[in-house]
């Protein structure tokens, strides 16, 4: 049992966040028990640990990121995505062939993602067996509550990225045999999408979906050129979201969707149908993807939409970026497409980073009762000649904080380094 006193923050709802200035928090077991402004009388005798003015608030969850593309981040950002896939991404996931390199790689990205606040995340392996257990292992140890995967790929991706179909069942097969069961990082199915699977193998992966009653995530929708070569692909199939749909891969668990710049009707249609996520991944939709999701008309109707990194095409590890530049985003988009678009609030976008995914991670991104203490105290964001509010604080982490400003990492209502 632990009682925290700090200023408080977190999403009440999607449009509103709960603000309790000069609090206490109560965490038993790792689950939040309560928030009040005067101790209550039962925990009179509950060791403090006091914050002063600093704000507490949930850790954050990252819907799409590719662990392989770490080293890339900030790189090659002048190419559009066919080429950056071609140029800059396909040879830099081959090396994943070799696992010290793997290690190398993953036990950064694993450590920068926490230094960065994230606490939960949906995470894209490479093909590769070795590597991608690794990072399933390390991320585990870690306490990254998610999902990694296996990429899938047997068609349009380089010779030393092409897997045969059975094979590459095979080979997710055995990695959902050992994972799992894991405590907290998970195997999810990961075809990388429409251009590059065939059929055959995402009516596999279909299989393997309902056999271990796992889910997926893909890129859906997400460029121009990525819809056309759905449709050129998979003639049979109105729509990106319908091949996964007609395979068998929508229902058997959570289903997340990179991107989802360019739906049509249908594909939204079937999105909801299945109650899964649409992740929005601002940095990167500006640098590799030249789209911008209708985020505000979105979330009118419904869809649940988290926020992605998405390194490499994204720079920036940090989600709490993604926050601000969704905000920035939809503002573009309302003013360039006002018909049927809005911009969104600062608190719809954290809401997206924190608690619009919490129930894909087991109760994660609040700190109402009953939620799982993942949490962060920040702070040094105030000016000399102003302090800011706590609601202010969180807005300015978002636009301009660093991960210096995380001065404390709650997980599992225990510090972690
Ligand atoms: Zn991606």
């Amino acid at each position: 049992m632990k009682l925290i006193h700090a200023d408080i923050v977190y999403s009440e709802d999607r449009t509103h966040l709960a603000v309790h200035p000069d609090s206490y928090i109560a965490v038993e077991e790792g689950i939040v028990k309560g928030v009040w402004t005067e101790i209550p009388e039962e925990y009179r005798n509950v060791p403090l640990t006091d914050y002063g003015n600093a704000v507490l608030i949930p850790a954050f969850s990252d819907l799409h990121v590719h662990a392989p593309q770490y080293l890339n981040r900030g790189l090659e950002m002048d190419l559009l995505l066919a080429d950056w896939l071609d140029k800059c991404t396909f040879p830099l996931e081959a090396k994943y062939a070799d696992p010290e390199f793997a290690k190398l790689v993953y036990d950064a990205f694993v450590d920068d993602m926490i230094a960065n606040g994230t606490m939960h995340a949906c995470v894209y392996g490479t093909i590769h067996t070795e590597a991608t257990s690794y990072l399933i292992e390390r991320m585990d140890r870690r306490g990254i509550k998610g999902f990694v995967g296996k990429v899938n790929m047997d068609r349009n991706a380089p010779d030393d990225l092409l897997e045969d179909p059975e094979g590459s069942v095979r080979r997710t097969e055995e990695l959902l045999e050992k994972y799992s069961g894991n405590r907290n990082t998970r195997p999810i199915l990961t075809p990388r999408f429409a251009p590059t699977c065939t059929r055959e193998l995402i009516n596999d992966l279909g299989r393997l979906g309902r056999k271990y009653s796992v889910g997926m995530q893909t890129h859906l929708v997400e460029s121009i050129w990525e819809a056309e070569q759905a449709r050129i692909l998979f003639p049979e199939c109105t729509c990106d979201t319908e091949i996964y749909e007609r395979a068998g891969l929508m229902d058997n668990g959570p289903v997340i969707g990179g991107h989802f710049i360019f739906p049509s009707e249908e594909d939204i249609h079937i999105m909801q149908k299945y109650d899964s996520y649409a992740v929005q991944c601002p940095d990167a939709t500006v640098s590799v993807i030249a789209g911008i999701m209708q985020t505000g008309a979105l979330l009118d109707r419904g869809m649940k939409i988290g926020l992605g990194s998405d390194i490499s095409a994204g720079h920036h590890i940090g989600v709490y970026t993604q926050a601000a530049r969704a905000v920035q985003l939809s503002k573009l988009k309302q003013f360039y497409e006002p018909e049927g678009n809005r911009k969104i609030t600062f608190p719809e976008a954290f809401w997206m980073a924190t608690k619009q995914s919490g129930p894909l991670f087991g109760g994660t991104g609040s700190l109402e009762p009953g939620s799982v203490f993942d949490a962060l105290v920040i702070d040094g964001l105030s000016d000399a000649a102003r302090q800011l509010t706590p609601e202010q604080t969180v807005e300015r982490f978002c636009y301009i904080g660093t991960k210096e400003n995380i001065k404390v990492r709650y997980m599992n209502g225990e510090t972690i380094e």
